[in-house]
């Protein structure tokens, strides 16, 4: 079996935030347990949008070439990655002339051929923020959007391309209502179903040449005109896997079997991006899954308020598998989520280096200084069905907390038994079944904290030997 997982493609105009860090590690949880736990054949694509009008004005503001500034920050979202022990398989660039577009040219070429492409006039307000256009009931008293207070709307006229998404309305309804595109949580799919009661407009998915700044994908046939933004960024996600350049990739890989997105962009995954799909006649993603925003201490993060937290600072002050429990530990699934660094602190002290690390530490230097041997066998790495359960539904906070009752019960039984009174030779049997117990919680920790788990599993069998601690004391 494979799976085919992708985060969200970030718009790369700023650098990367804790909620990318976020995304991205939540992924990553899913394609670990695939992988690694699962055995299946798995592939985490990233990107980035490259084509939006946004960068090409924050490339002006910053006195950069475009090509140099998308790429620039590009590399910081896929050194963050990294940083965070998240390897992306693909790592697709909106700006790739090579891959991304023809094969935006060649979803564009299916849609015409399928006669869901026309040219008309459109006035209207539009939010380069957003880079939408706006009717006025969907904008606040300011007549400014909801995403971006403050930012007034510009009045946009052109001759643009339109995409007949009115036609597949009908559609969209059914495939979401059946779970045919299985949107998560729940309440997610009843916005969108919500949304699907007004009329589908059509949309605009070009503009003219000298808007875009000759930046972005050339329209087939029309050397005046640009695609716009998420007519092709949305196609990041089969460019990325060899739509429209190789087909052998391509058929292994697409549909996708999820896609991980933030709550803002909820509407782009479940309604256009199908349609675009369904008119191209190309086969739908399988589940679109949505988490919510990141609050620091409590507040929007916003760069007025200065308390966007950088997750380079995170991993350097407490490694990065702790920020990766930090995540699944403290942040819903699918809701909202704080962080700061008190609860950082707290968690690290008390459920990482207390509770997992002392565990480890204690009896694995009792069995070093009795010279104990484990032999690990497969019976005993065998996954727990309800832990694969979790997994699976994307519920990583139960995940730990399957995890962590392990360990508390464990960590009780030690302080009952009382191991450290006992001579070396009655020891033994206790110590081998703890040191069992805690290999099998190396195991179930591998998609959450794989350093983590791998030096847990790897303390655990063998000749025993004392370890460095796991989570060390912090620096002040
Ligand atoms: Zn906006």
């Amino acid at each position: 079996m494979k799976k085919y997982i992708t985060t969200a493609i970030p718009y790369v105009n700023g650098a990367p935030h804790i909620g990318h860090a976020f995304e991205f590690v939540q992924a990553d949880f899913i394609k670990r347990y695939y992988k690694d736990i699962a055995g299946e054949d798995v592939l985490l694509l990233s990107g980035a949008d490259e084509n939006a009008l946004k960068n090409v004005r924050a490339a002006e503001t910053a006195g950069e070439d475009v090509q140099r500034f998308v790429d620039k920050h590009a590399i910081e979202f896929h050194e963050l990655a990294k940083k965070l022990n998240v390897i992306f398989d693909v790592f697709q660039k909106g700006s790739d002339k090579k891959h991304h577009f023809p094969a935006s040219q060649e979803l564009w070429t299916r849609c015409a051929q399928n006669g869901d492409i026309y040219q008309t006039v459109y006035e209207g307000l539009y939010c380069v923020g957003c880079e939408l256009f706006y009717n006025k009931d969907e904008l606040d008293e300011n007549g400014e959007c909801f995403e971006h207070p403050g930012k007034p709307l510009e009045m946009v006229k052109e001759e643009n391309y339109y995409f007949r998404l009115s036609r597949y309305h009908q559609k969209i309804i059914d495939l979401i209502s059946s779970d045919t595109i299985k949107v998560l949580p729940e309440e997610r799919k009843h916005e969108v179903m919500a949304f699907l009661k007004q009329p589908l407009q059509d949309i605009s998915i070009s503009r003219t040449n000298e808007r875009a700044k000759n930046w972005g994908v050339p329209v087939p046939e029309d050397d005046s005109q640009r695609m716009y933004v998420w007519f092709d960024a949305l196609n990041i996600y089969q460019s990325g896997v060899g739509f429209g350049w190789n087909k052998t990739m391509y058929e292994k890989w697409w549909p996708a079997d999820i896609h991980v997105i933030g709550k803002g962009i909820t509407r782009f995954h479940a309604v256009y991006w199908p349609a675009f799909l369904l008119s191209a006649g190309l086969k739908l993603p399988k589940t679109i899954f949505v988490h919510g925003y990141f609050t620091v201490d409590g507040q929007k993060m916003s760069k007025t308020l200065g308390n966007v937290i950088d997750p380079m600072e995170i991993v350097k002050k407490f490694g990065t598998d702790a920020l990766r429990f930090f995540f699944a530990r403290e942040m819903p699934s699918t809701a909202d989520g704080d962080f700061s660094f008190k609860r950082m602190e707290q968690l690290y002290n008390s459920e990482l280096a207390n509770e997992l690390g002392n565990l480890v530490s204690r009896i694995t230097t009792m069995a070093a200084i009795d010279g104990i041997t484990i032999t690990i066998t497969q019976e005993m790495e065998r996954f727990p069905l309800e832990l694969s359960n979790l997994y699976v539904t994307y519920q990583f906070q139960k995940v730990v907390e399957y995890i962590w009752t392990a360990i508390r019960d464990l960590n009780k039984e030690i302080n009952k038994i009382e191991p450290w009174n006992f001579e070396a030779k009655r020891r033994e049997k206790y110590l081998t079944q703890w040191l069992i117990e805690i290999h099998k919680i190396g195991k179930y920790l591998i998609p959450i904290m794989p350093d983590t788990a791998k030096a847990i599993m790897g303390a655990t069998k063998g000749r025993i030997d004392k370890v460095a601690p796991l989570f060390p004391r912090l620096s002040k």
